[in-house]
């Protein structure tokens, strides 16, 4: 069960098949990073069977005009908050930084504790940060009225689908990812379309903002989002080559964890939740004045997103999502570039389109703030 407490799964398939059926629409399609370790499950594989290939195979036949990969906007979400986690530190800012990326918890402190709103990153999601580069950066390059372009997020989350309807995410009043389906939704729309998805070819996402890294791809498991961010920021803070970006001590499943990171002779203090209880516990220290840490990444389902309730049902089984955790890391490992600012594509962009990192245009696209909320 989703841990916002959805009780009925909205279904929005037809919507999907209306939009790729409407001429007069440009369907682009993007995917989480969970859904290529656990969507094979839906087709009789083991758990922790990688198809990414085949799942960009599979949205290509179902008629998207382009297959995009939510890891590129995971890689500029990672540029954006390590920046705004180094001007933090730096300048004397609310510290802890606590990651913002799961709708699920930022909706929970919102209402919970709306005295803390302003701790979380202002950062967007990684999804509504692509869906905002597909509708303006990709729909200039490519002469594309963005009032044509339907965005459809693959997500492993329920969350999400709320998510995409906040208007304090918006751009000048319009929605930057249009429609929201879970992993289990794409799997019965592969089914419906008739789709012999075992037999496909592997194939690769469109260009350019199929491009992704290894950190982006950790996304999918709890501690990924932190590890990601400290890989940039260590290479930011030394101004050398990392050479090992493995950080095993931001890594396992345990629901609350803490690592201290050395970088360049400051010791970063990381804090790591996943469930909800893990994550009040963390931010009644905050409250309390009790809490050192530099940043903290907080995710609600348990496992992080592999766990997440719009994927193949676990019935809280860890071992399927622990065979997802590996899976998420062998993808990472299989990558060429490993961390997010190395992205040649994610360069490009800021290069041609946002300019600086953390700058007057990327702040305008991509973060956004929080408001307290009325509890329930
Ligand atoms: Fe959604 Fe769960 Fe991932 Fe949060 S942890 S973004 S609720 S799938």
């Amino acid at each position: 069960v989703c841990p916002t407490a959805a009780l009925t799964e909205a279904f929005h398939v037809p919507k999907v098949w209306e939009a790729l059926n409407d001429p007069e629409k440009y369907v682009v399609v993007q995917t989480a990073p969970a859904i290529r370790v656990a969507l094979g499950e839906l087709f009789g594989m083991e758990e922790g069977s990688i198809v990414t290939g085949k799942m960009v195979s599979a949205l290509r036949r179902l008629g998207f005009d382009q297959v995009f990969d939510t890891d590129f906007g995971a890689d500029v979400t990672i540029v954006e908050e390590a920046k705004e986690l180094l001007h933090r530190i730096n300048d004397g800012g609310r510290l802890p930084m606590l990651t913002s990326c799961c709708p699920a918890w930022v909706s929970f402190i919102e209402h919970q504790f709306p005295d803390l709103v302003d701790i979380p990153s202002t950062c967007k999601s990684p999804h509504i940060i692509l869906g905002t580069l597909i509708k303006t950066y990709f729909a200039e390059k490519m002469n594309i009225d963005p009032a044509k372009i339907v965005v459809v997020s693959i997500m492993p989350c329920i969350a999400k689908k709320a998510e995409a309807a906040r208007t304090e995410l918006s751009i000048d009043h319009h929605d930057n990812v249009d429609i929201v389906v879970s992993t289990r939704e794409l799997g019965a729309m592969i089914k419906e379309a008739g789709i012999d998805f075992n037999k496909l070819p592997d194939e690769e996402f469109d260009h350019p903002l199929g491009e992704s890294t290894g950190a982006s791809v950790i996304f999918g498991t709890t501690g990924g989002v932190i590890e990601a961010a400290v890989r940039t920021l260590h290479e930011w803070m030394t101004g050398e080559e990392l050479k090992q970006v493995d950080f095993q001590a931001l890594r396992g499943i345990d629901g609350l964890r803490e690592a201290i990171i050395s970088i360049n002779g400051k010791d970063l203090k990381i804090g790591i939740a996943h469930g909800l209880g893990n994550a009040r516990q963390l931010l009644e220290d905050i409250r309390s004045g009790k809490s050192n840490y530099h940043a903290i990444e907080i995710m609600a389902c348990p496992g992080g997103c592999i766990g997440g309730g719009g994927q193949p049902y676990h019935f809280g089984n860890d071992k399927i999502v622990k065979e997802r955790q590996k899976a998420i890391y062998r993808e990472d490992e299989n990558k060429n570039i490993r961390i997010s600012h190395r992205n040649p594509e994610v360069q490009k962009l800021y290069q041609t389109y946002l300019g600086e990192p953390y700058g007057e245009k990327a702040y305008r696209l991509l973060h956004t703030s929080f408001a307290p909320k009325e509890r329930i």
